[in-house]
């Protein structure tokens, strides 16, 4: 049985936002509503000011915090592939997994749009969706959370589980360069053009995904939640690092 994860190069990660913008049309999400996210932040005291940038899927934690306080059961970790999924059948908007998460990754997008004007409004739905663009992907799966969503749930990125999950059994690396498999690949890792994403099999050892988090020593990003998430960082050279993992300076400190 597959355990899909991500690796993440940052030492190659140009900051494009290709990812976002994948992410948002494979999966039709409103403006602000980024499953997937490349966040900008600056470093150091002006003037020696760098800007940074940190991309930021959902982690499909391994002991996700999100599932443990779900009361309806309606975000859950498909045992077959490790993704975690909601059930937009069975979310009741509570909120409680938004708050659980230490990423970030959730959103409840009912309450006030992001980027004005409101995009549903120039797309209602009648369906008793959120909205209804023109351009829908032809996959639907409400009990994986897949598809545009009703009022009222909570949405997170999917890791493109309707394409990963038809992949040919055993594969250990889904990688966009192998005609056969690029299909497969996740939206976000296919589109990346310097080839800063990765995605394939933690359970095989031979993975490329293994061999890269052991020979660059890959890192989780706030492991110390125990939440252990299936998403790794290699930030080896002086570019961009994980920011928890970063030393702090002494003006940091006081
Ligand atoms: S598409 Fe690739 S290079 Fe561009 S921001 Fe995303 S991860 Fe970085
Ligand atoms: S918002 Fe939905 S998925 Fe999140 S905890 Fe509440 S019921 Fe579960």
């Amino acid at each position: 049985m597959a355990k899909w994860g991500m690796v993440i190069d940052l030492d190659t990660c140009t900051g494009c936002q290709a990812c976002t913008t994948a992410c948002a049309m494979e999966n039709n999400r409103l403006p602000g509503e980024n499953w997937q996210d490349v966040l900008f932040y600056h470093e150091g005291t002006y003037p020696n000011v760098k800007l940074m940038w940190f991309p930021r899927p959902c982690m499909h934690c391994e002991n996700p915090s999100c599932v443990s306080v779900c009361p309806t059961k309606a975000t859950y970790k498909d045992p077959d592939g490790g993704f975690v999924l909601m059930d937009y059948n069975k979310c009741i908007g509570c909120k409680y997994c938004q708050v659980a998460c230490p990423y970030g990754v959730r959103f409840y997008v009912d309450e006030k749009a992001v980027v004005q004007p409101d995009i549903r409004g120039v797309f209602p739905s009648e369906a008793g969706r959120q909205w209804d663009p023109p351009y829908k992907g032809p996959q639907d799966d409400p009990s994986r959370g897949i598809g545009i969503q009703p009022h009222g749930v909570v949405s997170k990125c999917t890791f493109c589980y309707h394409k990963v999950s038809k992949a040919p059994k055993g594969v250990a690396d889904l990688d966009e360069d192998i005609p056969e498999l690029k299909e497969y690949v996740p939206a976000c890792v296919r589109v990346c053009a310097p080839k800063a994403r990765f995605f394939g099999d933690l359970d095989q050892p031979n993975s490329n995904v293994n061999k890269m988090i052991a020979d660059k020593r890959g890192v989780r990003l706030k492991d110390e939640t125990g939440n252990k998430p299936q998403v790794y960082y290699l930030s080896g050279g002086a570019t961009a690092s994980v920011p928890s993992l970063r030393s702090m300076s002494d003006s940091d400190k006081a």
